[in-house]
């Protein structure tokens, strides 16, 4: 098990829904010692990949990908959500449906931070069905800028996101894998990497 593994084994609680409470450590208190472990983690499995720009999603991406971005030695851009639809020329924009609140969001990101010499690596927290990662992807590919990874920190392995993902051809990095998970006894079962 890696850190990331044992602290989710500890500390997660597994709720109704498919949905995985991790707010001690990652959502909503943040353990920056355990960010800064995944940073290095990443660094080691995207290792000479030609990175300069790291772009995550309000709101929990984005403490991780700070203390990864230290990491790296790169700035961090994240995707804001928008309610105007009346968006102008100077964003880039992509709907995405958020897996834990049922509803649509305009995610955004201006043309000033993202642009074709851009080589980018995703950063999320949770990956699920799949649909912000394919928004911030979008949103990368309207730039001209290139992906050159996704790092994600916990997949739902037995969610059709990580499938989809690495069918398209993205090296996605997730650092723990649950493939399965039950609300009634709290038990949590990880993938072997
Ligand atoms: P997807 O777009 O892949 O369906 O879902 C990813 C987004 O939904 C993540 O950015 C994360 O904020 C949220 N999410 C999905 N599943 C979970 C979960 O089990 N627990 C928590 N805390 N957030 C989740």
């Amino acid at each position: 098990m890696n850190c990331l593994e044992e602290r989710i084994a500890k500390d997660g609680i597994v709720r109704e829904g498919n949905v995985l409470k991790v707010d001690n450590f990652l959502n909503h208190q943040m353990d920056v010692e355990l960010f800064r472990e995944m940073g290095l983690e990443w660094k080691k499995r995207f290792e000479g990949k030609n990175i300069n720009k790291i772009l995550t999603i309000e709101a929990s991406g984005i403490g991780i990908a700070a203390v990864v971005a230290l990491e790296f030695g790169v700035p961090v851009v994240f995707a804001k959500k928008s309610k105007s639809i009346n968006i102008d020329g100077e964003f880039y924009s992509a709907e995405v449906e958020s897996f834990t609140h049922k509803n649509v969001n305009n995610v955004i990101v201006s043309k000033k931070y993202l642009t074709e010499e851009d080589h980018v690596l995703i950063i999320d927290d949770f990956l699920a069905n799949g649909c912000a990662l394919q928004g911030l992807i979008r949103i990368v590919q309207s730039s001209g800028a290139t992906v050159e990874g996704i790092g994600i920190a916990i997949e739902k392995g037995f969610q059709i996101g990580g499938k989809l993902i690495r069918n398209l051809g993205f090296q996605l990095e997730s650092l723990a894998i649950v493939d399965g998970m039950d609300a009634a006894t709290g038990s949590i079962q990880f993938r072997e990497q």
